[in-house]
């Protein structure tokens, strides 16, 4: 473990031992380590040159239905052959371990229901549900229809997948969710997400904010926010987690 950690999990040590009620956002790194690419990783084959920011937004898809549908089943592909890392599963401890305790995520892979996660809010959806581009009408068993992509059942409009996309709003019942679990948390962690992405990213400031919140980031990278936390943890979600948990537990 890296010096400038140990000291700061020291540090930390009571504070996390008393805490009650304790909230995770998670972002793209937490899955990392299971072999799902952030955004801001270079992407491989086929869609290396595609910028992801921009193949995930409603213009893209009006632009080309079937460039935005496929890159999704090849994202889609790519996450069901993925599995829960240690990252995933030191989460799921945490949640055994406190009386309160939500993990509110940015990521739409299911990673953290697979690996056991039970109070899941998903702020940006989930790439294995689609709904209809006009309606919002969500639609079951679509794998069987014709069509790249298939058009709605219901209303004729064409499918998407059931994700937020940049310049959407949130789902409005997971952000009230996100922003309840937040209101009584002692610790809020903030892990493997660049923290540029809002409203996402907002949580975190509004726990900055708050004097009675502690606020620990882990990222192998500094972000926007890394100045402003209480502890900053430098590494990978999949070694520090665990290691996290281990203070609990010993
Ligand atoms: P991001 O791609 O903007 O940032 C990823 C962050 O993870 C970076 O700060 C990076 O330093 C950090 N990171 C990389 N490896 C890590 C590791 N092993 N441990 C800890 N941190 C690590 O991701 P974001 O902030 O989640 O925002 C991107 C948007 O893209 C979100 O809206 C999300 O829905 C979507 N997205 C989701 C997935 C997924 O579901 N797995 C994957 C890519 C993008």
């Amino acid at each position: 473990m890296k010096d400038e950690n140990v000291e700061q999990l020291d540090q930390l040590r009571e504070t996390l031992q008393k805490a009650k009620s304790v909230v995770a956002l998670t972002g793209a790194g937490v899955s990392a380590e299971s072999g799902v690419p952030t955004f801001r990783e270079a992407q491989t084959g086929l869609w290396a040159r595609y910028q992801p920011e921009k193949l995930a937004t409603s213009d893209a898809f009006l632009e080309d239905p079937p460039l935005v549908w496929e890159w999704y089943a090849w994202r889609r592909e790519l996450v069901s052959s993925a599995e829960p890392n240690p990252a995933h599963r030191a989460l799921v401890a945490l949640e055994n371990y406190y009386p309160n305790f939500a993990l509110i995520t940015q990521n739409v892979d299911g990673l953290h229901a697979e690996a056991g996660s039970r109070n899941i809010i998903e702020l940006h959806g989930n790439i294995s549900r689609v709904k209809c581009f006009n309606a919002h009408h969500p639609v079951e068993n679509w794998d069987a229809l014709e069509g790249s992509p298939p058009h709605c059942p219901l209303c004729g409009s064409l499918l998407r997948p059931d994700v937020v996309w940049f310049g959407e709003m949130l789902p409005e019942q997971a952000l009230i969710s996100a922003l309840g679990a937040m209101q009584d948390c002692e610790v809020y962690f903030s892990i493997g997400t660049s923290a540029l992405v809002h409203p996402a990213a907002a949580l975190t400031v509004e726990a900055i904010k708050d004097l009675d919140v502690t606020v620990v980031e882990i990222n192998p990278a500094e972000t926007p926010i890394t100045p402003y936390v209480d502890f900053a943890l430098n590494g990978s979600a999949g070694q520090i987690l665990p290691e996290l948990v281990d203070l609990l537990v010993l």
